[in-house]
């Protein structure tokens, strides 16, 4: 059986990357399964214990580290996020693609691990610093000193494009969504 690939997807919060998402897991014919990280951050509302993430202790997720348990791993604003292997592996091996979205310095590490053919590489940008605080005040889900932090960050983070294969621009999102299914089948047809 043909082993699937990892569709790694970066991009500021606020980005839209929920949405997108959400969009292209409806998509079978994309053959996509989502990756559920290991994270210390608290869960926002509506958000299950392992659909969107473990939501474990500082603890539990040293304890993992230290299992090498994690494919990649990373600290953001103050939390702990991380990518467990063993799933990523089995999907991989079961002819499955793998939906992994992560932050910038997760992605470093995990574009050094695997090899350049088994990952489609795609960074989700703003049009602007500005649009992004507008969308994050929107979401509501952060307070302000978190809102500000996430937009330093995002500055921090654009350093990193250029390890992405594709830069895509969320300025209208059904557009948006489209490039990125494009660039999935693409893949899968190679
Ligand atoms: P949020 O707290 O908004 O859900 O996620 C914050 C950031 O952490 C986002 O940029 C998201 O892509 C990233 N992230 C989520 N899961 C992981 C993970 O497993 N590893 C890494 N390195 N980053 C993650």
């Amino acid at each position: 059986m043909k082993q699937g690939f990892i569709v790694l997807i970066s991009g500021p919060s606020g980005v839209g990357k929920g949405t997108i998402i959400n969009s292209l897991l409806e998509d079978k014919s994309l053959n996509l399964k989502f990756s559920v990280s290991m994270t210390t951050r608290k869960p926002r509302p509506k958000e299950k214990h392992g659909k969107h993430y473990f939501f474990v202790t500082h603890e539990e997720f040293a304890a993992n580290l230290a299992r090498g348990n994690f494919l990649e791993h990373a600290m953001f604003v103050g939390n702990r996020y991380g990518t467990p292997r063993d799933y990523v592996e089995k999907l991989l091996k079961q002819g499955k693609n793998v939906l992994i979205e992560i932050e910038v310095e997760g992605a470093r590490q995990l574009l050094n691990n695997v090899p350049p053919e088994s990952v489609l590489s795609l960074y989700v940008t703003p049009p602007s610093v500005d649009e992004l605080v507008r969308r994050l005040h929107h979401r509501g889900s952060e307070d302000e000193t978190t809102i500000q932090k996430r937009a330093e960050r995002f500055k921090e983070e654009i350093k990193y494009q250029n390890q992405y294969q594709y830069t895509i621009i969320n300025d209208d999102l059904e557009t948006c969504i489209n490039e990125i299914k494009t660039l999935i089948k693409e893949k899968m047809n190679k």
